[in-house]
C-alpha cells in the first residue's frame, strides 16, 4: 500500500530528529552520509508495512534513534541501523551497499543479516546460534549494538504481533539479548528488555506487580521523601553539589526477588534505591568525594558494615562504577544508597558508549572508536575475575559437556570438557598437532597437557623438529587426537625402523662384513635393544650410532657400550643474568637500572625506611625482606651465603603499598574525620578502604600508596588524634 501524504510528511520530519539525537554526528560529512542512508531506506522500504499497519520505515528509523540517542553510537552505526533490513527484505544487495557506502558499512550490514538469519529464524538451534553470535563479535562489535537496538525496537512494538510470536521473541530476549545488554553495560536497555519480555511472557504476573507497584506509589514517595530530606540538608552543609533521587526497581527485578526469596510482593522491601549523583569538585578524586559523601551520610544514618560495595576501586566487568552502601532508614528498614559521580552515572546508564565518550574528550578522538571496540572485545573474552559471568550462565545451561575455545584470530572451536592443548592442536590440523610443542593460552605459556577451559584463546606453538610422542596419548581426550597420535607414532616407528635398517646394512657393506642371525642378536644385545625392530629403530633415530661397529663386532665387553646410553641431557643451567650480584657490596634498591633485579618480599612488605636485608634467589634476583622477618631468619640460617646487605636509594620517590588497621569507638562523623586526614595529606593515596562497625566498636583496614616510613608515621600520628580512634597500626603480615 502506498504511503499517504500525512505519512510522507511524518517520515521526512524524522531525518532531522535522528540528526538531532545523534550527539556524535556533528560534521557535514556525517550528516550527508546519514541523509543518503535515510533516503535509500525510505525508497527501498516504500511499499512495505509492518504488522501494525505502519509504514515499514518506522522500524529502521526507531532503531536508528535508539542507536544514536540511547546507546550513543556515531554516524556509521546510525547508517547501518537505517539500512539493517534492506539486504534481507528488499531487492538491494550487499554489493549495492558497498558501492554506495563502502566496505565497513557493508561488513556491518552483512553481519546483521547473518546474525538475524541464525538468531531469529530458528530458535531451536540456540547453541549454534550463540556460537555464531560470538564469532560475529570478533568481527565488529557494532553489529551487536545495532542488533540490540533492533531487538529493543521490536520489543517496544511487539503488541501488533500474534501471541505465539510474542512469546517466542520475548523468550529470546530474556535468554540472549538482556544478558548481552548487561554484559555491554547498557543498563537501561537491559532493564527495559527484561521488563518488556516479562510483560509478554507472563502478562498476569507483570500486571499484578505493576498494579501493586502503582498502588503503593504514594506511600513510597512519602517514605523516600522522609529519607532524602535530612540527607539533602546535611550534604548542603558540607557544600556537596548533588542530586538525590529514589529510584524504583524494575518490575522484572522485583519479580526475580519474589521468586528467589519465595515471598509475595508485600514482603519485598527494597522496591527502590536512593541514588546520589554528585558533581565532582576539581582537584579531588571522584573516589575520595564518594567516600566523603558516604561519611556524611553516616552522620545521619547507621550503616551496615557488611554491605559496602566499592565498585569504584574495582569496577564491574561491564564498566559499572559506584559506591553502594546500606543504611538503616526510618521505620527500621535497610535502604541501599548508591553514590555516583555524574560521569559514573552516565557510564552506568549507557555502558561502554559513555566510557568511550569520556576517553575521547581527554585524548585524540580518531582512533578511540577502535580502542573502545577493542576494550569490549577484551572484556568479552577476558577470563579474569567475573568477566565471563554471562558466558558462564550459558555454559551452565548449554555447554555442560563441551567447552568452546578460540583461535588467535577469534575462530571458535568446540571440544569436549577436559580437552587439553594437544586436543586443540589436532582439532585445528593434523600437521599442527604433530608439530606442537606448547601453547599460549590467553597469552600464557602452557604445556601440551594443559587442560583448557571454556573461553580460552589458544595459540599452538610448533616446531619443525617436533614429532608425536607416546605420552601424548595419556592426556589427549578426543578420539581424533588419540587416533592421529597413534597413527603418527606407527608411521614414525615404521619410518625409523626402515631407515635404521638401511643405515645398518650400508654400514655393514661398507665394512665388507656379513652378519648372520646369531651375530645380529649378539650385537643388538650389546647395544641394549630388546629386539631387532627396536635395534633398527634406535639406529634410525640416531640413538645408536654405528661409528665403532667394527670394534663392537670384535669386542664383547658390554661395559664399553654404556657410553651410547649416556644421552646428552645434562646441560649447564643458564644464569638469567650474567652480572652476578656481589654479596660483598651493598645492593642499592632503585627504580631505574636494576629494576627487575629485585622484588619486595610479600611476607613482610618492606617499604623505604624499614631496616632491610636482601636474599639472592637462584635466579640471581634479590628479594628484599625486613630485618626482623621470620622467613628471612630461616633463610639466613640455612643459606647465609646468599644474604646481601641492601640500601634504599633515595634518587627517586617510589610509591609502595602499605596497610594500616584502625580501631576505635564508632561515633557520628568518625569516618568523615578519618578521610579528611587523607585529603589534607596531599601525597598519600588510598588504594582501598574497608570499614566495619560492630556494637559501637569501629575497625577498618586501609591500603595506601606511600613513599616511606616517614609518610606513614606522620599519617598515623594524625589519625590517632581523631576523636574516637584508639589505635592505628601497620599490618606487616599478609593475611594467610
Ligand atoms: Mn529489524
Amino acid at each position: 500500500m502506498d504511503l499517504t501524504q500525512e505519512e510522507i510528511i511524518w517520515i521526512d520530519s524524522q531525518l532531522d530528529e535522528i540528526l538531532d539525537t545523534c550527539q556524535r554526528c556533528k560534521d557535514e560529512q556525517d550528516k550527508e552520509l546519514i541523509k543518503k542512508a535515510f533516503d535509500l531506506a525510505k525508497t527501498a522500504h516504500s511499499k512495505m508495512r509492518r504488522k501494525s499497519g505502519e509504514p515499514y520505515i518506522t522500524h529502521p528509523i526507531g532503531v536508528a534513534k535508539i542507536v544514536a540517542a540511547e546507546i550513543g553510537l556515531g554516524a556509521k552505526s546510525v547508517v547501518c541501523a537505517l539500512l539493517h533490513d534492506i539486504v534481507e527484505d528488499t531487492d538491494y544487495t550487499l554489493q549495492d551497499i558497498e558501492k554506495l557506502f563502502g566496505p565497513t558499512i557493508k561488513n556491518i550490514i552483512d553481519g546483521l543479516t547473518k546474525i538475524s538469519n541464525v538468531l531469529d529464524k530458528d530458535a531451536s538451534l540456540q547453541v549454534e546460534n550463540f556460537r555464531k553470535m560470538l564469532l560475529t563479535l570478533s568481527e565488529d562489535v557494532r553489529v551487536i549494538f545495532i542488533k540490540l537496538a533492533d531487538r529493543l525496537h521490536n520489543m517496544r512494538t511487539l503488541d501488533a504481533m500474534p501471541e505465539y510470536k510474542q512469546i517466542k521473541i520475548s523468550g529470546e530476549t530474556t535468554y540472549l539479548y538482556a544478558p548481552l545488554a548487561h554484559r555491554l553495560g547498557l543498563y537501561s536497555i537491559k532493564t527495559e528488555l527484561e521488563d518488556l519480555a516479562l510483560k509478554y511472557e507472563h502478562p498476569l504476573i507483570y500486571n499484578e506487580i505493576s498494579n501493586k507497584f502503582k498502588e503503593s506509589e504514594e506511600e513510597r514517595e512519602k517514605y523516600i521523601h522522609q529519607i532524602i530530606q535530612p540527607l539533602i540538608k546535611e550534604l548542603k552543609e558540607y557544600n556537596i553539589d548533588c542530586n538525590i533521587t529514589g529510584r524504583p526497581k524494575s518490575i522484572y527485578s522485583i519479580w526475580n526477588k519474589m521468586q528467589q526469596k519465595n515471598v509475595p510482593f508485600e514482603e519485598i522491601y527494597d522496591l527502590f534505591a536512593i541514588r546520589i549523583i554528585f558533581k565532582p569538585k576539581r582537584g579531588l578524586k571522584e573516589k575520595q568525594q564518594a567516600y566523603n559523601i558516604f561519611s556524611i551520610i553516616t552522620n545521619i544514618y547507621v550503616y551496615h558494615g557488611d554491605r559496602i560495595r566499592d565498585w569504584i576501586t574495582t569496577p564491574k566487568a561491564n564498566g559499572y562504577e559506584a559506591l553502594h552502601v546500606t543504611v538503616m532508614g526510618p521505620l527500621g528498614k535497610w535502604i541501599e544508597i548508591q553514590i555516583r559521580s555524574e560521569r559514573m552515572d552516565e557510564v552506568a546508564e549507557k555502558g561502554y558508549a559513555a566510557h568511550w565518550k569520556y576517553k575521547e574528550n581527554s585524548k585524540n578522538g580518531s582512533s578511540s572508536l577502535d580502542n573502545w571496540l577493542q576494550t569490549i572485545r577484551e572484556q568479552l573474552f577476558d577470563k579474569s575475575e567475573d568477566a565471563l559471568d554471562f558466558l558462564d550462565e550459558f555454559k551452565l545451561n548449554l555447554f555442560s559437556a563441551e567447552i568452546y575455545l578460540f583461535t588467535p584470530k577469534g575462530h571458535l572451536k568446540r571440544l569436549p570438557k577436559g580437552a587439553t592443548v594437544i586436543d586443540f592442536a589436532y582439532e585445528i590440523h593434523t600437521e599442527i598437532g604433530d608439530k606442537a610443542i606448547a601453547a599460549k593460552v590467553n597469552h600464557n605459556l602452557q604445556p601440551l597437557s594443559y587442560q583448557l577451559e571454556s573461553g580460552d584463546q589458544v595459540e599452538i606453538l610448533t616446531s619443525e623438529k617436533q614429532s608425536p610422542k607416546r605420552e601424548w596419548i595419556d592426556f589427549a581426550i578426543t578420539s581424533k587426537a588419540k587416533s592421529k597420535i597413534k597413527s603418527a607414532l606407527k608411521e614414525e616407528r615404521l619410518y625409523s625402523v626402515n631407515k635404521g635398517q638401511q643405515i645398518f646394512i650400508s654400514k655393514v657393506k661398507e665394512l665388507g662384513l656379513t652378519i648372520n642371525h646369531k651375530k645380529l642378536k649378539e650385537l643388538r644385545e650389546q647395544y641394549h635393544a630388546t629386539n631387532k625392530e627396536e635395534f633398527y629403530r634406535k639406529i634410525g633415530l640416531g640413538i645408536i650410532q654405528l661409528d665403532d661397529l667394527e670394534k663392537q663386532l670384535n669386542k664383547k665387553d658390554a661395559n664399553i657400550l654404556k657410553k651410547y646410553w649416556t644421552l646428552e641431557f645434562i646441560r649447564k643451567p643458564k644464569s638469567l643474568d650474567n652480572k652476578k650480584i656481589n654479596t660483598r657490596e651493598t645492593f642499592l634498591i632503585q627504580n631505574t637500572s636494576n629494576k627487575n633485579n629485585y622484588t619486595l618480599a610479600t611476607c613482610c612488605n618492606p617499604i623505604p625506611g624499614d631496616e632491610v636485608v636482601g636474599f639472592i634467589n637462584i635466579n640471581n634476583s634479590v628479594i628484599i625482606h625486613k630485618k626482623n622477618c621470620n622467613i628471612l631468619t630461616k633463610l639466613a640460617a640455612k643459606q647465609g651465603n646468599r644474604i646481601v646487605s641492601v640500601k634504599w636509594s633515595l634518587e627517586k620517590k617510589l610509591s609502595f603499598i602499605a596497610q594500616i588497621k584502625i580501631e576505635g569507638f564508632d561515633k557520628p562523623g568518625l569516618l568523615f574525620n578519618i578521610t579528611k586526614v587523607f585529603y589534607q595529606e596531599g601525597n598519600i593515596n588510598m588504594k582501598s578502604i574497608n570499614f566495619q562497625s560492630n556494637d559501637g566498636i569501629f575497625s577498618g583496614i586501609i591500603e595506601l600508596f606511600i613513599h616511606d616510613t616517614m609518610d606513614l608515621d606522620n599519617l598515623s600520628k594524625k589519625i590517632i588524634r581523631v576523636k574516637g580512634i584508639k589505635s592505628v597500626i601497620r599490618i606487616e603480615e599478609e593475611k594467610e
